[in-house]
């Protein structure tokens, strides 16, 4: 994925706009939060093109760049499909039920070769920032947000250094060969995902370091959103429900926002999309504090935390602080269109996946098993009418696939700390000493 030099944008087609406070601040790529001192709020973009225009010959996420902060665009790249189901439509009484599909599948020319919708998200943080920065970007993950960055990264030759729990390290592969200027850390001795964010968020405050910044990266948001931007595209009209399968609850909040946009744009109806979120159970922090209608997320002892994610099948939805009481997060987008939270057992989400991979003919991750089997769960209960238009986010998909079609490349990590040694601060001066050596 060669990089193109010409920017298209001069960076003021979008500003940034605080959820709770209203605050305007103009295209700074870097900027993550509102000044003002306030309870903790996102900020949201707000672009100069009410109506969205599709530019099908930018490649990739770029034919929506109207509506991502991207200060150029990207070569290369894949971005997500939407198709009717016919088979799980017909086995789940439903006439419209459409999936997103983000991963690989040759067929339909889904072309995400990480595999899932985090190859939405990285090019679009990339392109956010300008191409001649010295800053490096850093980047925590349990797994499939590193796969892609250190993808993408790699293709367009620019520096990263990756934070991941040491057990997810088979999760960092590449259908083409890493760029030496890709850098990753462990964190060994049963460290975990919240670990890898201290450790990523130490490194991002040193000089020459930029973070991602999670949820609150408009980029990734915008990024993210765009699995409903070509879903509404392709089918002409907003979806009457969206089923996610959550960790951070980032892609659920872009749907939400990706709709208000579209409710500006006014071609595509006036449908506020229901979300259905879905978490893997027994860690399903959102969905138990959602139940008990509450804005704070239920404090659970350490132990109880950690055996809880054990149990897990879909890691890479066992975020701990999730964006869900934060000014615009999870907690608003719920309430604001009426949505619904599913616990989902392992022993489901394997079903479901057997029964996608029956009827629609492409393995799916556990985590999109998770999304499914919500589905599955509403449709039993009969809150769906036969008619309603139905939005699958298939988050991740084909990696069997993959596998079949490529030989892969694993990524080898260059340090490995403890999360002792990440609480002290050693893990950080030991990062600095090699910068200086170097
Ligand atoms: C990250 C991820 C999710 C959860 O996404 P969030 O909206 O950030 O909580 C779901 N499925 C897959 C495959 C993911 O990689
Ligand atoms: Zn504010």
């Amino acid at each position: 994925m060669p990089k193109i030099n010409d920017s298209v944008t001069d960076c003021s087609h979008y500003r940034l706009r605080c959820v709770h406070c209203g605050a305007d601040y103009p295209a700074n790529p870097f900027r993550l939060q509102c000044d003002q001192p306030h309870a903790p709020s996102l900020l949201r973009t707000v672009y100069r093109t009410q109506q969205l225009t599709i530019r099908p010959h930018l490649p990739g996420i770029f034919r929506f760049l109207d509506w991502l902060p991207a200060d150029h665009f990207l070569a290369g790249g894949g971005k997500p499909i939407t198709y009717q189901s016919t088979h799980l439509a017909r086995r789940l009484g439903l006439e419209q039920l459409y999936i997103s599909f983000n991963g690989y599948w040759p067929e339909r020319a889904a072309n995400l070769l990480t595999g899932s919708f985090k190859e939405l998200e990285a090019p679009s943080v990339l392109a956010r920032v300008p191409e001649h920065h010295r800053r490096t970007l850093v980047v925590a993950s349990a797994g499939n947000t590193g796969r892609a960055f250190a993808h993408i990264c790699s293709s367009l030759a620019r520096s990263l250094y990756l934070v991941i729990p040491e057990k997810n390290l088979d999760a960092i592969w590449s259908t083409s060969k890493f760029y030496p200027g890709v850098r990753l850390i462990v964190v060994s001795d049963g460290g975990d995902y919240a670990d890898a964010i201290a450790l990523a968020q130490q490194i991002g405050q040193l000089d020459g370091f930029f973070p991602e910044g999670g949820a609150a990266n408009v980029a990734r948001r915008d990024g993210m959103g765009l699995t409903v931007l070509d879903a509404v595209t392709t089918l002409g009209q907003i979806p009457a429900h969206y089923f996610q399968a959550v960790g951070s609850g980032t892609g659920g909040i872009s749907a939400w926002e990706a709709n208000q946009r579209l409710l500006q744009d006014g071609r595509f109806g006036n449908q506020t999309m229901q979300l259905h979120l879905a978490q893997n159970s027994p860690f399903s922090p959102m969905v138990d504090a959602w139940k008990r209608g509450s804005r704070t997320l239920v404090a659970r002892r350490e132990g109880v935390t950690k055996a809880q994610i054990n149990q897990v099948s879909a890691k890479v939805l066992t975020n701990r602080s999730p964006a869900y009481a934060i000014a615009g997060g999870v907690y608003d987008a719920l309430t604001q269109t009426g949505g619904q939270m599913y616990a989902v057992t392992n022993s489901a989400a394997v079903r479901a996946r057997r029964l996608f991979k029956e009827l629609e003919g492409i393995d799916i991750s556990p985590s999109a098993g998770i999304a499914t089997a919500a589905l599955l769960q509403a449709a039993e209960a009969n809150a769906l009418k036969k008619t309603d238009c139905i939005l699958l986010n298939i988050t991740s998909g084909g990696t069997e696939r993959i596998r079949q079609d490529y030989a892969l490349h694993y990524l080898a990590p260059r340090m490995a700390f403890s999360p002792q040694e990440i609480r002290s601060g050693s893990a950080l001066r030991h990062i600095e000493q090699q910068l200086l050596s170097v």
